[in-house]
């Protein structure tokens, strides 16, 4: 067990685009427990290897009502769907938070620890978690679906929505 320290912008290693993960090692399990205790510590709900230094596909979410975190390996999204308005924040990212656009519902897949294959449909807090984390592997941050740096705010007592 391990919280890592989480790499804040503008660190060159969120703009990276990072690497399949092809075999689920000891390594990559070790990765994925300290990925979610990193996680859990942090009080956000999703977290991508990039953020904790690591170029590899994998991230871990944990929604409020989970009682633990998920992780995907290798996760992609193979289907969006519609557009919604959504306040976002990001742990790389601490202090603030912006309106963008995300889909209505994705579908996504990838795998588990285990190498099962994962498949999901994913609507709500959860698709918008999942294409933010997507996102970071592929070194894109929230702030790039900025419309305007009007649509950027800075936190005050306002909690912003999700922050991954
Ligand atoms: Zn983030």
């Amino acid at each position: 067990m391990a919280i890592l320290p989480i790499y804040k912008y503008p660190h060159t290693i969120l703009r990276q685009r990072a690497k399949k993960i092809h075999n689920i090692d000891k390594s990559i399990q070790k990765l994925v427990d300290d990925m979610m205790d990193t996680l859990q510590n942090s009080g956000g709900v999703g977290l991508a290897a990039n953020q904790i230094g690591v170029l590899k596909r994998l991230i871990v979410i944990q929604l409020p009502e989970d009682e633990e975190p998920t992780a995907y390996i290798n996760p992609e999204i193979i289907h969006r769907e519609g557009k919604r308005e959504v306040q976002e924040g990001c742990l790389s990212i601490p202090g603030y938070y912006g309106t963008i656009t995300r889909s209505m519902w994705i579908k996504a897949k990838g795998m588990d620890r285990k190498s099962r294959i994962m498949k999901i449909t994913a609507e709500g807090l959860l698709s918008q978690i999942i294409e933010h984390e997507i996102d970071h592997i592929n070194g894109i941050l929230y702030i790039d679906h900025l419309n305007s740096h009007e649509d950027l705010i800075k936190e005050s007592s306002e909690i912003p929505a999700s922050t991954s």
